[in-house]
């Protein structure tokens, strides 16, 4: 029977509850033990697939195709685990089961409320999990904070769950803040206190408070947290902000989190091994040779936007021994000549990552140019690659008109096209093409050689494709398909020829990487980037548009 922890956050959102959610996950299966973790998030999308990435973040994908929270993302970095549709259940999906249950007159006549019928499908999230995983330890991260109007049925959920799973089985951490004040300089427990109250009224009394601050945290404040909150000193775990989010699970296993939750849950266990853990730290934080790489993008505002792929380049970087410097490009500023070349000078590679609509596409297509023209090593991710395409398309036909449909649906060149399975869908949520799909690589390209293998499974989200209308005019003018699906219809992976290394995918690579196994094409991606040299680095050709 597996056990649970059931994680909260206190005083502030964005202490990074995930973080160490995650690093719990990464120091109980370094003791042999069996994870799987889910995100409970309050809101009332059914996913996050409809959500700007300005509201949300990016949105990551399951191997089995849920559009999920981005927390999904460090969990199965950390744990090395690949996760399902299970691992993400908001209050839309919940409202819509019970719903749709009530529709179809499954409760009998009863008066449908949020207890118990709201928060008896939410348990029955967790034990669907449980029964489908059969991991020794789930963990369950409730998102927001506690005080959330919204996020009460959650809390009264997994209040009853003592009960449910028994007492033994059950484990409650709260994530909290300290915050510093400067002019006393000093940490202060109060908001602490009153979260704890907080939880308390609802019924739940904590058995571990992980507290963030940006400040070491004197023994003393443990003690007062420890009186004022009921907890045991050894139990208020402290955590200072450290320099990488990969330090997390060495600093909570220092505390000795990861003992005090074996002894509470009766847990039976090996040795703990994070040998390997530790050695990607050291490698991680030793000074080393920087990598520029500029990333170019619509919403480089907010960098959760395009959070897996700044992790898949740190993992690529510290397989090179190379410190990763991104280059944060926004599209938009890619107009004339003088702006790209003064954006894109120092870059040694360039990724273009996903995105949707037509704002900052034509600075997307000038950075693929620059790219190209200068030999510069680029990495196109699923819209990435349909710049790329784009890009290169307008140069063998020697025009400014090819596009794809989505931004030019009367082009006379729509490189990329709508998937013909798409056409007639109209709902926005959930209808992409999602999650792994096969595809099959060409040997003697940089794809087949990155991946060493000839079928690979990769996750996608996408609405377009590339046209095969234009395979063999493109292919004509140097366009390489190394990678097709295995019936050979869709085109998954091209390169261009004559060029160190410029590579993109249909898919999301970024979704594959771990820190100790960075995905192949980022891998190579940095390889070719590390050696290139850029002082003085001008455009060849004039550049159009
Ligand atoms: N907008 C493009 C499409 O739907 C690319 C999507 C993406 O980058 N995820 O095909």
């Amino acid at each position: 029977m597996s056990k649970y922890i059931f994680v909260t956050g206190g005083v502030v959102s964005s202490v990074g509850k995930g973080i160490a959610v995650a690093s719990i996950g990464t120091i109980l299966k370094s003791r042999g033990l069996s994870v799987s973790v889910q995100k409970l998030d309050p809101y009332l999308n059914v996913d996050p697939g409809t959500m700007s990435p300005y509201q949300h973040g990016e949105v990551f994908v399951t191997q089995d195709g849920a559009e999920t929270d981005l927390d999904l993302g460090n969990y199965e970095r950390f744990i090395d685990v690949n996760l399902t549709q299970d691992s993400n259940v908001t209050s839309g999906q919940i409202y819509s089961s019970v719903i749709s249950k009530e529709r179809r007159g499954d409760f009998l006549g009863g008066t449908i409320q949020v207890v118990p019928h709201v928060t008896n499908e939410i348990k029955s999230r967790f034990k669907k999990l449980a029964e489908k995983s059969k991991a020794d330890v789930i963990l369950i991260e409730v998102g927001g904070t506690v005080g959330d109007i919204e996020g009460l049925p959650f809390l009264e959920a997994i209040r009853q769950m003592r009960k449910d799973a028994g007492r033994d089985n059950v484990l409650y951490i709260h994530v909290t803040l300290l915050p510093y004040l400067k002019s006393s300089q000093e940490l202060k427990t109060k908001p602490t206190q009153h979260s704890v109250n907080e939880l308390r009224k609802i019924g739940i009394q904590p058995d571990v408070i992980i507290c963030r601050s940006d400040y070491p945290i004197p023994d003393s404040l443990r003690d007062k947290i420890s009186l004022f909150c009921d907890v045991e000193k050894e139990a208020v775990i402290p955590l200072p902000t450290v320099s990488t989010v990969y330090e997390v699970p060495l600093v909570l296993e220092e505390k000795k989190l990861g003992q005090l939750i074996i002894d509470r849950l009766a847990l039976d266990v090996k040795q703990t091994d994070l040998k390997e853990w530790r050695s990607l730290i050291t490698r991680l934080k030793e000074p080393h040779e920087p990598v520029n790489i500029a990333l170019v993008g619509k919403y480089v505002e907010l960098e959760d936007a395009y959070y897996s792929v700044r992790e898949s380049l740190k993992h690529a970087a510290i397989q090179h021994n190379r410190d990763l410097n991104i280059i944060w490009v926004q599209s938009e500023n890619l107009k004339k000549p003088e702006e790209v070349d003064s954006l894109l000078k120092t870059a040694q590679g360039i990724i273009v990552p996903g995105g949707f609509g037509i704002r900052g596409i034509e600075g997307m297509v000038q950075a693929a140019r620059y790219a190209r023209v200068n030999k510069i090593p680029y990495l196109g991710l699923c819209l990435g690659m349909q710049v790329m395409v784009i890009e290169f398309a307008r140069y063998a036909f020697n025009s400014d008109n090819p596009n794809s449909t989505e931004f030019d649906p009367a082009t006379e060149y729509p490189v990329i096209d709508l998937m013909s399975d798409q056409r007639a869908i109209a709902g926005m949520g959930h209808t992409m093409r999602l999650g792994n799909y096969p595809c099959k690589l060409v040997k003697g390209t940089h794809a087949g050689g990155a991946y060493g293998e000839e079928l690979i499974q990769e996750r996608h989200r996408h609405r377009y494709e590339f046209n095969n209308n234009f395979r063999q005019s493109l292919q004509g003018k140097g366009l390489v398909l190394s990678g097709l699906s295995p019936d050979g219809n869709l085109v998954e992976i091209c390169e261009v020829v004559d060029h160190p290394w410029m590579v993109a995918c249909q898919f999301h690579p970024e979704f594959g990487s771990r820190p100790n196994q960075p995905h192949p094409l980022f891998r190579d991606f940095i390889g070719a980037a590390k050696d290139i040299l850029r002082e003085g680095a001008q455009p060849e050709l004039p550049l159009t548009n």
